[in-house]
């Protein structure tokens, strides 16, 4: 069955169809048998920029272990959590894939003390940001076909992306709903697994995160199942209640919004208030969890001090770059006359995996191999 098809028995009426994409920039014919969407994903997925992210920080770097999450097995995880809510609302599941393993591929090594700093090495340049670069990646950077740079992705991936970057810009168009999935789907992979992440490495204890209403909550349900369950029991059954608890509040909410806002048509979507976020009963108690979070994890002293440590580096190394361009690999130094000399660098830095930076600092800065 073509995907045409599939999608007209399958999606709802808010959903955004496939044969009603804006196309690409660059015209390609049709594929004869994926659908657009499908083959972003498929793009995206076989982009150097989404392989690299295997060894790029989500808040733990890779030398701490081998359980945390990275870049990738959380843009999968994103994913993941994106297509369940999708799927239930009849949302256009392809396209909210494609999104998913969009939204993250343009961090820089180091996660958002990476992001930090580049910002602040192009704050004369446009600045840096890592759901902006995640735009220049799919449409400049990333060169995998002859006839055009990029990847060539349809509108409405590259529009959703979009609205990531300019968040809070005054913007009179919501998202399609596929966008506000991924947002939310994003909002609760990282309340859930960087907590979880954070126990495994020692950073916090289950005590202090069940004082908290939230995980205090959905550790009552775990309890009224099992009773007599061990820390480790309790940690990961509290863990897979806290998204079922989460996505099945979402597709509640979203439906209730839906209903309420009488919204028909992925036009409709555009003008209506945000479809796709938790309620109020939701979202305090999520808004105290990233607080503790803040405070307890991406502030700890550990963290802290690899932050420093990685950004001092990334700083030198950008600065080091900017005064000999010739250091930089030839195809970045065709680049320089197009897009100017830091724009350049802070292209090269920002596709370097976390122990690329590592190696390329002591290999070229540091004059240790
Ligand atoms: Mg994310």
């Amino acid at each position: 069955m073509r995907f045409e098809e599939r999608e007209a028995g399958l999606l709802a009426p808010y959903a955004f169809p496939s044969v009603a994409s804006a196309g690409r920039r660059h015209p390609e014919p049709s594929h004869s048998y994926r659908g657009p969407f499908q083959r972003d994903r498929d793009r995206i997925v076989h982009s150097a920029a989404f392989r690299r992210l295997a060894h790029k920080t989500q808040v733990f770097t890779g030398s701490w272990g081998d359980y945390h999450r990275s870049r990738l097995t959380h843009s999968l995880e994103v994913a993941s959590v994106a297509r369940t809510l999708a799927r239930t609302l009849r949302l256009n599941e392809d396209l909210v894939e494609a999104l998913a393993l969009l939204h993250d591929i343009g961090h820089p090594p180091f996660g958002h003390a990476g992001e930090h700093t580049l910002n602040e090495c192009l704050a004369e340049h446009g600045g840096f940001n890592h759901n902006a670069h995640a735009l220049r990646l799919a449409e400049v950077l990333e060169t995998r076909y002859p006839e055009f740079p990029g990847l060539n992705l349809s509108s409405e991936v590259l529009e959703g992306q979009c609205t990531r970057a300019t968040k809070g810009a005054a913007n009179p168009l919501r998202p399609l709903l596929e966008a506000q999935i991924v947002d939310a789907a994003d909002s609760v992979t990282y309340d859930t697994h960087d907590a979880d992440d954070a126990l495994e490495l020692g950073l916090l204890q289950l005590g202090e995160l069940l004082e908290l209403p939230v995980w205090r909550e959905a550790a009552q349900r775990v309890r009224t199942r099992w009773t007599a369950l061990d820390d480790q029991e309790l940690r990961r059954a509290v863990l897979h209640e806290l998204i079922d608890w989460q996505v099945g509040h979402l597709v509640a909410e979203c439906r209730q919004r839906i209903a309420a806002h009488g919204v028909t048509s992925h036009e409709e979507v555009r003008q209506a208030p945000l479809i796709v976020a938790p309620g109020a009963e939701l979202a305090e108690p999520k808004a105290e969890l990233e607080r503790f979070l803040y405070r307890r994890v991406y502030r700890h002293p550990r963290v802290l001090r690899m932050r420093a440590r990685a950004q001092a580096s990334l700083r030198e190394m950008f600065d080091g770059f900017r005064e000999r361009p010739e250091w930089l690999p030839p195809r970045f130094q065709a680049r320089l006359t197009e897009w100017g000399l830091e724009r350049t660098v802070a292209d090269y830095l920002a596709g370097m995996t976390d122990r690329y930076a590592r190696r390329a600092y002591l290999r070229q800065f540091a004059g240790q191999d």
